[in-house]
């Protein structure tokens, strides 16, 4: 047998204990070779005050074995409580998260019988950055930030999981026809990137019809890549529509690190029961096997929960009188699982993971990066007013010298100044936007001279923002009506 490989484990909280006990030992009878560490995570070590959920030691456990076996857990509300899989996901540079979504019919109830697809979704940026301003009495904002290198590193790893996983197509979702410049450059890296991929059919949706098909029309796709917002969204639409939501494992993958779960929550509601469904977290096991590279014993586990699903032994919450045949709790349900250990499904697809390669994906160095010529040329002053765009047109022109000029003023993104329309509504957060003369640059200490003239007639500024061309292209947007 192959050497053991070293792990980290976490029970969790609620439902998270039952089903990693049953996880544990179904891959345990299946022949994993595992060495096994434990940490606590969660609940209790919230309660010890550490707000981050997880205590300074577990750290070195997960930096020593590099793969997370993890039940879920249960985020306090308020009181300050950081989201542990966030702090997770990010302190380990896990940007992958994997979610295969397919629906076992007719053997567990969905509306998609033929449903078979893997979503991938960027796991780091966007609007997860959560970096956040009150910018007045009335105006919230959040910012979205997404990169060249995080995209171009999802879109690859995408390509190349669909390459590995035989999958033929790729289908990547983005708003950019509004969000032009965050949204498009995840498009335009997926169409860069795809170019090296043109054994594989590639298509791009917009976010809201493709998050409907994934809905109503799934058999439509077989692997979709996302920003994060959109892929944690249309992940949960998607698991919901197989059938269950406990019947979904998930990875998350990094350069150097791994870790592997089930879909769900730690399920309070139904804890201590002895009831839940181990099949999500079994199925991240699963994927974990295959990246340690024991793909025989994944393959192993894999068809003997296929066998036990096929012959109608379920769990409470997918139990169909007709098409069930034994509802079962989570011990007896692993132990039937145990029993089917080396058969192999009857009517359903038999998983096969020999010769997918193990230690995740070892993706080639990001691109060189194409330096462009930077170039500033205005900036965006917000500032709180009260009134009426021209009598804050009025009171800001004669502080305008040098070579700039006062270009627009918009309001919630709307150009409200020069020539706004009277109807549009106005909140007390207004956008400013100065730029150099006839498209000249500017220095930073005319902005500062600027900002300077309108301290002293009184205006009250939230943030500026340097506008920028690259190579002669605006690095902003214009505004909506501009
Ligand atoms: P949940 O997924 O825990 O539960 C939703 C519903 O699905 C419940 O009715 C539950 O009984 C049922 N369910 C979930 N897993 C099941 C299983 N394996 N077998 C049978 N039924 C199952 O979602 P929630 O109630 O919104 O969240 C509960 C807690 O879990 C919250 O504290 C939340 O923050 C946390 N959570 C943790 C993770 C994670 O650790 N990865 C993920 C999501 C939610």
């Amino acid at each position: 047998m192959t050497n053991k490989s070293p792990i980290t484990v976490a029970h969790g909280d609620g439902i998270g204990p039952e089903i990693m006990d049953a996880t544990l030992r179904i891959i345990d009878k299946a022949g994993a070779a595992l060495d096994i560490e434990e940490i606590v995570i969660g609940k209790e070590v919230y309660e010890k005050g550490e707000l981050s959920g997880i205590a300074k030691e577990s750290w070195d456990s997960l930096r020593r074995t590099k793969v997370f076996l993890k039940a879920p857990i249960t985020t306090p509300q308020g009181g300050g409580f950081k989201s542990l899989n966030v702090t997770i996901r990010k302190s380990l540079g896990l940007f992958a998260n994997v979610r295969p979504c397919v629906s076992y019919a007719p053997y567990v109830e969905t509306k998609h019988p033929n449903m078979d697809l893997v979503i991938i979704r960027e796991n780091e940026e966007d609007l997860y950055g959560g970096i956040e301003y009150r910018q007045s009495q009335d105006v919230m904002a959040s910012l979205k930030l997404i990169s060249r290198p995080g995209t171009e590193r999802i879109v690859r790893y995408a390509f190349e999981y669909a390459r590995a996983n035989g999958r033929k197509k790729v289908t990547c979702m983005t708003k950019d026809n509004i969000m032009k410049l965050s949204d498009g450059l995840f498009h335009k890296v997926f169409d860069e990137i795809g170019q090296e991929y043109k054994d594989i059919e590639q298509d791009h949706m917009i976010i809201d019809i493709g998050a409907a098909k994934v809905a109503s029309a799934p058999h439509m796709f077989d692997l979709i890549v996302l920003p994060n917002l959109y892929g944690d969204i249309v992940s949960d639409i998607a698991a919901e529509v197989t059938g269950s939501v406990g019947l979904g494992g998930s990875s998350n993958i990094g350069q150097d690190f791994a870790m592997f779960e089930a879909v769900h929550g730690s399920a309070p509601d139904i804890a201590g029961q002895g009831i839940a469904n181990p099949s999500g977290l079994l199925l991240g096991a699963v994927m974990m096997l295959v990246h340690i590279g024991q793909g025989e014993v994944a393959g192993k586990v894999h068809n003997a929960w296929l066998k036990t699903i096929e012959d109608g032994i379920h769990t409470g919450e997918i139990f169909r009188a007709g098409t069930s045949k034994q509802k079962v709790g989570t011990k007896d349900f692993a132990d039937a699982v145990i029993e089917r250990l080396g058969a192999q499904p009857d009517k359903m697809k038999p998983a096969n993971y020999n010769g997918v390669g193990a230690g995740g994906m070892k993706l080639p160095p990001l691109k060189p990066r194409v330096e462009e010529k930077k170039a500033r040329v205005g900036v965006d002053i917000n500032l709180n007013w009260d009134g009426t765009p021209d009598d804050l047109a009025a009171k800001i022109l004669p502080c305008v010298t040098d070579n700039l000029e006062l270009s627009i003023i918009s309001n919630r993104g709307v150009k409200v100044w020069p020539n706004g329309q009277p109807e549009t509504f106005c909140a007390d957060n207004w956008r400013l936007r100065f730029l150099g003369k006839d498209g000249s640059e500017i220095k930073t200490s005319q902005v500062i001279a600027l900002m300077d003239r309108l301290n002293q007639a009184d205006m009250n500024f939230t943030k500026s923002v340097m506008l920028h061309t690259f190579d002669g292209k605006k690095g902003y947007t214009a505004a909506q009506g501009e």
